[in-house]
């Protein structure tokens, strides 16, 4: 019997994409390596599903940050109970650093008040914003995010398309 999982095909191929996790694959076994286990194409250590360089990193910290909106080190803890990844404390922290929801509510509690519209910038391209759009639907030629740069002085913006996570842009 052969069990269809949506996904699990470009899952598995992730895996195989990323180096980290193809080093533990090729070197299973060693003493270093023994609290990884390869099951089905999936990679655990311990009981924690290894997740590959890809936006469902986000989507995992989104989907348990964004239940209550916990802070850090719960957000952190919530992750580590069912995956794990070499990085998971940088993404919780730049991802937590972004959540508009945590911005606002700290925003109330310290700077009441102090909120000042921005100057508006001189020159076109010296005051930029930044946003990313993850975890669209895959198209033919495999992007699955789009890059936003806005100029504040209203020179438009530029969309990109890309299939690299946050981290990997960023470095
Ligand atoms: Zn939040």
């Amino acid at each position: 019997m052969t069990v269809s999982i949506p996904g699990f095909e470009s899952f598995c191929n992730l895996l195989m994409e990323d180096p980290y996790s193809v080093n533990i694959i090729t070197n299973l076994g060693s003493a270093e390596n023994k609290a990884f286990l390869l099951v089905d194409g999936f990679l655990f250590r311990n009981n924690q599903l290894c997740i590959p360089e890809s936006s469902l990193r986000v989507k995992i910290i989104k989907e348990l940050h964004d239940e209550g909106h916990v802070g850090r080190d719960r957000t952190l803890q919530l992750v580590r109970d069912s995956y794990f990844w070499p990085t998971i404390r940088r993404e919780v922290e730049r991802y937590m650093e972004r959540c508009r929801v945590c911005q606002v509510s700290k925003g109330k509690a310290t700077n009441a008040g102090l909120l000042m519209p921005l100057p508006v910038p001189s020159h076109p391209w010296t005051d930029l914003s930044m946003d990313f759009v993850l975890g669209l639907p895959r198209t033919q030629r495999g992007f699955d995010s789009i890059f936003v740069v806005v100029d504040r002085k209203g020179h438009g913006f530029i969309e990109m398309v890309t299939t690299q996570s946050i981290p990997r842009l960023l470095a």
